[in-house]
């Protein structure tokens, strides 16, 4: 069976990631998880920190690894001989993404097929990005992610900790408009 590439922010990696990669350890011999270092994006976490996430998140899976990679997907997948790229999908919204993504993958490096694997529907609506928005408003995330990443989120933002709810005085978010 060949080996997978399972390439991604993970900024930080939750429990939909987490669904993903063990669904892909369980069809290929190895699974090969990419931290992206520098994605357009703003990152809470950096690199070194989002590796460390992800490999004591998933070090109970013995065939899956976890490296980091800076420039194109495929080049990486190349590089670790990789045949299959791996991504998950919560919804439609994810499937025109990752389809777009898929053609200039594949426009680049025709020999890497794309996997694409839906999550468990209990995290069909997380990201990482609500993860990092509750966390940060002091709501309960104990359901979204390990609790190690729980730790390292509640190192990230110390004053919410036991936050007391707060009505719309300090919304720095946009759940804090919606409740
Ligand atoms: P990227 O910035 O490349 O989208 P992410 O870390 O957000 O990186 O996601 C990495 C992969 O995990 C992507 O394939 C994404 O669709 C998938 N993913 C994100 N959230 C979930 C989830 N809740 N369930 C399953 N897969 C998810």
């Amino acid at each position: 069976m060949p080996r997978a590439m399972y390439p991604g922010t993970f900024d930080p990696i939750h429990n939909g990631h987490i669904d993903i990669a063990t669904r892909a350890s369980a069809l290929f011999d190895e699974v090969v998880l990419a931290v992206y270092d520098a994605p357009p994006k703003k990152l809470l976490f950096s690199t070194e920190e989002r590796l460390d996430l992800a490999r004591q998140a998933l070090r109970h899976l013995d065939n899956v690894s976890v490296v980091s990679y800076g420039g194109l997907t495929v080049q990486c997948a190349r590089e670790i001989e990789a045949q299959v790229i791996i991504r998950g999908l919560r919804n439609v919204a994810d499937f025109e993404f990752e389809h777009q993504i898929g053609w200039a993958n594949h426009q680049l490096a025709p020999e890497v097929e794309l996997c694409c694997l839906f999550c468990d529907d209990s995290y069909a609506y997380l990201s990482a990005t609500i993860l990092k928005e509750v966390a940060s408003l002091g709501g309960d995330f104990t359901a979204w992610a390990p609790a190690h990443v729980q730790a390292a989120l509640h190192a990230k933002f110390p004053d919410t900790l036991h936050a007391p709810a707060r009505g719309l005085s300090r919304s720095g978010g946009k759940l804090a408009h919606r409740g």
